[in-house]
């Protein structure tokens, strides 16, 4: 087999290979069953056993309370942008979002076509450099919208947000989902496409509190109507069974991992690395203002084009993938997800303070 080389995509993103490893094993054949994973029928025996323990896993790992369902749907993150205020916002109500980055915009955007949008911060003003230290919040919101961790500019939230209350606290949790513990009862709502820490693309999880679901609005097709999957534990149509089977190893291996606890140890001191040995670089320096730096995506510039340019294709010859910024940050931008190894990250430290003593 080819060499696996680092991959440091912002998503699809690279995988623990212990699950690639399984998953192989049972694509000709689940266990004994004589059909491969992709190929039982999502009523099937097997399968339904593989969608119990999936979901069970997610709500050990994620300490998620039985007030909650777990739903696994399809649409990515971008449909649950406008799901969200088909079912919650009404024409004459106003929802509250917190504008850090494209993703958050473009949530917000959706939620404009079906109610009022208020904008109870943003860091629009400094390219989302940040995250805003405070909130401005409208009178009743109907639910406050937020993103925990800017994929594109590199930021993150510390800590929830404090919503008014009774007000949902709704979060996009795409790109850093079970990266660290999480108190899920402090949220209406939490969803995330799968591709960044969760398994391959093709599914979103969808982590919501019951009451919720039931205040949704009825008059809707039955597919975007979040009642239609909670009813029929998102077998409504066929769901996507290998991706949901995947989530499900992911989910023993944060598990052998020390849990969330484990995982974000890992993930402080991988990301705590790669900030340190930028933090005294001479050549790069970090887009991210100090206090809101995210540990899932590391962006960085050398300030000069060029040699941004000149350090990316050195870096894919090296064997480094997937370090070129996003357009609207420029420079590099490292994604190091949960599954992203530490080895990968010291490789790195290693060929950056190589690059800079040769074109500094
Ligand atoms: C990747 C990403 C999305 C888009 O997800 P899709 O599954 O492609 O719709 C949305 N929000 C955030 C924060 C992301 O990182």
């Amino acid at each position: 087999m080819t060499q696996r080389i680092w991959n440091f995509s912002a998503g699809p993103a690279v995988m623990p290979e212990v699950v690639l490893e399984e998953a192989r094993m049972n694509l000709l054949s689940l266990g004994t069953t004589g059909i491969g994973i992709m190929e039982h029928s999502h009523r099937g025996k097997a399968f339904l056993k593989v969608y119990e323990e999936t979901e069970a896993l997610c709500r050990e790992v994620g300490g998620i309370p039985a007030n909650y369902k777990v739903l696994f749907l399809q649409g990515g993150a971008s449909l649950q942008f406008a799901m969200l205020p088909m079912n919650f916002l009404t024409e004459s109500a106003t929802a509250d979002y917190l504008v850090t980055g494209s993703w958050a915009e473009k949530a917000r955007d959706e939620a404009q076509r079906f109610g009022n949008v208020h904008a109870a911060c943003s860091s629009a003003d400094k390219n989302f450099s940040y995250i805003p230290a405070g909130c401005d919040y409208s009178a009743a919101p109907a639910y406050v919208h937020f993103t925990s961790n800017n994929t594109i500019f590199g930021t993150q939230f510390r800590t929830e947000p404090t919503p008014p209350t009774d007000a949902p606290l709704i979060c996009d949790a795409s790109s850093d989902i079970f990266s660290r513990p999480l108190d899920i009862s402090k949220y209406g709502m939490i969803y995330a496409g799968a591709q960044k820490n969760l398994g391959p693309s093709g599914v979103t999880l969808v982590i919501i509190r019951d009451d919720l679901i039931e205040r949704g609005r009825k008059d809707l097709p039955a597919m975007l109507r979040y009642q239609t999957h909670a009813k029929n534990d998102s077998m409504y149509n066929t769901p996507p069974t290998f991706a949901i089977y995947i989530v499900g190893l992911v989910m023993k291996w944060i598990k052998s991992q020390g849990g969330l606890p484990g995982i974000a140890e890992r993930n402080e001191r991988k990301a705590g690395k790669l900030y340190a040995y930028l933090e005294q670089s001479r050549m790069f320096h970090v887009t991210a203002a100090p206090d809101s730096r995210s540990l899932m995506n590391v962006t960085f510039v050398t300030g000069n084009e060029e040699l941004d340019a000149k350090f990316c294709s050195a870096a894919t010859k090296a064997g480094f993938d997937g370090l070129k910024g996003h357009r609207s940050v420029g420079g590099m931008r490292a994604s190091i997800y949960n599954a992203f190894p530490e080895a990968g990250i010291d490789a790195l430290i290693d060929f950056l303070r190589a690059f800079e003593s040769e074109n500094g």
